[in-house]
Formats: C-alpha cells, structure tokens, sequence
C-alpha cells in the first residue's frame, strides 16, 4: 500500500463552531415546526450525531444508504439505496443530512427519491461542498464550509472505510 501523508484542512474547533451556527440557523428557520432528519450513511453520522445535539426544534432521525465510491476516490455516477428509511415521510418537514457534496449525483438522485415519498417540505444540509466538482446542478440549502478539490477524511469521512474516527478533517496525500 502506498504511504500516506495527513493534513489537517478543518480543525475540530472549527467544525464545532460552524455546526453550532448550522444548528442556530436551522432551529430559527423551523421554530413552531418539528423536523424529520435523513442521514445518510455512514459519512454523515458523526456530522448528524453533532449537529441534533444543537438543534433545539423537535426532532426525529432516521437513515438511508446509498452506494458510494467503494475504494475508488472517483465518482461512478451510479447511485443504488442500499439501507432505505424505516419510516414514512409523507407529511414532514425532512432535511437530509449529507457529509459532502461533490459531483452533486448523489444529492441529484436523493432528492427526487425522496420528494417522491411527498414531505411538507424538503431541504438538504452538507457539512462540505466541494462546488468545483459539480456535475449537476445542485445546490445544498445549508452548507458548512465550502473546500477546494481535495480528497478528504475524517469527521466521518471514509479512505478505503478508515479514518472516520479522526476529530479534524484532513486532506490525504500520497508521499510518492
Ligand atoms: P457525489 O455524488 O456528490 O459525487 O458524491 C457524494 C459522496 O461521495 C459523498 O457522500 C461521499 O461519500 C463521497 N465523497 C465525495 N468526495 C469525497 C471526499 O473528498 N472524501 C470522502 N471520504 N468521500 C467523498
């Protein structure tokens, strides 16, 4: 296996701080409501483990897994659900929660999925986007920290399923 060399792109301290402001935003935009989070698996779920314990509106969970890029670091643009919802949507405020957005292919597929289960209203929070990938028009409604085209781990974030217990996010260089 080629070595590689960690770089640290987003400090814990900065990632805590921008999902206590993420979560202030939220809770201000549903006041009144109650919200229905989907997170998708496995990226998200230290982002959605962090970012419900901010939001102060009533709140439900539940999660979707959707085929990811395996050990390749390139997108395939074939999306599958792999692990659908356990519950209904019809009727609810849903906010998807995703890790990160970067040829939007995913994000594209997800939301016409599940618009198509009839929520009251349906929005996505991402805590990355890397814009410059864009293959589809997609455009989050909540967003963390947009970042440059650099493969990223940590905070939840998979190389090869490791490295998501790391606290920071860090980008991934190899040293040949
Ligand atoms: P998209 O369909 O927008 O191209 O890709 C979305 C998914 O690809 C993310 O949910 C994530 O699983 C994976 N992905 C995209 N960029 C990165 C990255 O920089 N690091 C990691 N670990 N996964 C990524």
């Amino acid at each position: 296996m080629t070595e590689k060399k960690m770089e640290v792109m987003l400090s814990a301290g900065e990632i805590d701080k921008r999902i206590r402001e993420l979560a202030a935003e939220i809770s201000r935009d549903y006041e009144g409501k109650s919200l229905f989070l989907v997170g998708v698996l496995k990226g998200a779920v230290v982002f959605l483990s962090d970012l419900i314990r901010y939001i102060t509106v009533p709140l439900e969970i539940d999660f979707i897994a959707v085929s990811s890029y395996g050990s390749d670091t390139t997108s395939s643009g074939i999306v599958r659900i792999q692990k659908d919802l356990e519950q209904s949507l019809k009727g609810k405020d849903v906010l998807i929660v995703e890790d990160i957005v970067d040829t939007g292919l995913t994000l594209n597929y997800l939301y016409r999925n599940i618009q198509s289960r009839q929520p009251d209203s349906l929005k996505v929070v991402t805590l990355l986007d890397k814009p410059d990938r864009r293959k589809v028009d997609f455009n989050p409604d909540y967003c963390g920290f947009a970042i440059p085209d650099r493969f990223v781990i940590g905070y939840g974030l998979d190389y090869d399923e490791n490295y998501r217990q790391l606290a920071d996010i860090c980008v991934l260089n190899s040293t040949d």
